[in-house]
């Protein structure tokens, strides 16, 4: 067998989903390193999570795609059951960007948490210990994150400081879209990935929608798919209408993606 990436799908739907719960991956990488991208809001990780064997203390790295509460929320309960678990002091280190990280030190300070957050980003709890460490990730910059493992993040059109991610490993690659309206320059990010997980908010019939509130069609996450030419398309980010019906997403990628396309649901694993 040869080792690739697992991606643990821990949330798959949309900000606006009732059906699903909200966007959060672990991806576990050839050497064993597991990396938290994105964190669903709630207890998503750690229930799903959880359900798939993992512990909160199983990842030392989140990669966040921006600060929309779908995305992020879940990270003041992830820090708690840390600090539960890791008597020591043992923190987490929280990548994205400048914009994303300011507004997640708001979210984390809120004041019954006993929370703080100082100017070089390190979070603190009441007794002093550092649960995260921030860190600003500037595009175009690779992150060692291991030494067989580097992640790389690039700007996406959503809001002020959105950022989709690639993380290599052994000659393999995964890129996550993150949320974004159509963004033809998230092709170069993922120029051979061996998979590409894209949002999908609905498909072209609906594609107003998807302008007014900056997200993809499948198509045009397709259209990306064929343009970085990856080895694979997975859609996340899926609202409510195409929850149990998945095929028109798929159908609509395929017409213009050559590749396999698959649409996530909530605590698949993925192997590539
Ligand atoms: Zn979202
Ligand atoms: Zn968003």
């Amino acid at each position: 067998m040869t080792a690739g990436f697992t991606i643990s799908y821990l949330g798959t739907g949309g900000g606006g989903s009732t059906l699903r719960n909200h966007t959060a991956m672990v991806v576990e990488c050839p050497d064993g390193e597991r990396i938290l991208l994105d964190a669903a809001s709630g207890n998503t990780v750690l229930r799903h999570g959880e359900q798939l064997g993992f512990s909160p203390t199983d990842f030392d790295h989140c990669l966040l795609s921006h600060s929309h509460a779908d995305h992020c929320e879940g990270l003041p309960h992830i820090e708690m059951q840390r600090s539960r678990r890791n008597p020591a002091e043992h923190p987490m280190l929280v990548y994205g960007s400048e914009g994303a990280l300011a507004d997640l030190g708001g979210l984390l300070a809120y004041p019954t948490r006993r929370l703080s957050v100082d100017s070089e980003g390190a979070v603190r709890r009441g007794d002093g210990r550092r649960s995260f460490a921030f860190r600003p990730a500037e595009p175009g910059q690779w992150i060692q994150i291991t030494p067989t493992v580097r992640a790389m993040c690039a700007p996406v059109s959503h809001i002020d400081g959105a950022q989709a991610w690639r993380v290599e490993s052994g000659g393999r690659a995964i890129v996550f879209s993150g949320d974004t309206r159509w963004c033809p320059s998230l092709a170069e990010l993922a120029e051979g990935a061996t998979l590409l997980i894209h949002e999908a908010i609905c498909t072209e019939a609906d594609r107003r929608r998807a302008d007014e509130t900056a997200h993809s069609t499948a198509a045009e996450a397709g259209r990306i798919a064929q343009m970085a030419g990856v080895g694979a398309l997975t859609l996340t980010h899926i609202d409510d209408p195409f929850h149990a019906d998945t095929e028109l997403l798929t159908a609509e990628a395929q017409s213009v993606y050559d590749g396999p396309v698959a649409v996530a649901y909530d605590c698949w694993q993925q192997r590539v």
